[in-house]
């Protein structure tokens, strides 16, 4: 974490103009994915700041937060847990649905993920409106799981994510 994973997120991140929509400026962090040495960095950065044993279960949210999520877990040696999009986890799930600019969007997790206080670290890519994320963390709270960290590479301060979720902590490596 600090200073450096700061500089190589910043570094290694697109600006797509117009993605998905008009007026969306969109931050593909793909060619920090795909630099083997930065997304090692990256993640040994986000598990030093929390601690090895600060967490029993790393949760991914779809789709990219699960190629940070399944990192972490490997690394730590904790199992990884998805929060999918509705309709995609076969068994018993809790939903957690919350506005979009357009429309709804709704996440899940099947609601025997966790042990009743597993240590959960979730993980995303972007913070942005902060919808997905309180979401996620209502979900997991949902499933007996207790948030013990929120990490996410990019913040976009300027959207009130980290206000949204106030007082959870968030941990951002870099904040725009
Ligand atoms: P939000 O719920 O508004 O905080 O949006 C966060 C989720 O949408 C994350 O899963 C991000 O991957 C994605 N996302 C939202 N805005 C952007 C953006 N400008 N660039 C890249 N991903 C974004």
């Amino acid at each position: 974490s600090g200073p450096d994973a700061a500089r190589l997120v910043a570094s290694r991140v697109l600006d797509v103009p117009d993605f998905p929509k008009p007026g969306v400026m969109f931050k593909d962090l793909m060619p920090l994915f795909a630099d083997g040495a930065a997304f090692r960095e990256v993640i040994d950065g986000i598990v030093a700041y929390h601690g090895r044993d600060s967490f029993d279960a790393v949760v991914g949210i779809e789709a990219r937060g699960f190629v940070l999520a399944a990192a972490i877990a490997y690394a730590t040696g904790v199992g990884v847990v998805p929060v999918r999009k509705a309709g995609k986890l076969p068994r018993p799930a809790y939903s957690a649905s919350y506005a979009l600019e357009y429309g709804e969007a709704t996440l899940e997790v099947h609601q025997d993920a966790f042990t009743a206080g597993h240590r959960v670290l979730v993980v995303d890519d972007v913070l942005a409106t902060g919808g997905t994320a309180e979401a996620t963390l209502d979900l997991v709270e949902r499933a007996g799981g207790t948030v013990t960290g929120f990490t996410v590479l990019l913040e976009l301060g300027f959207l009130g994510g980290r206000k949204r979720l106030a007082p959870r902590p968030v941990h951002a490596l870099l904040t725009v």
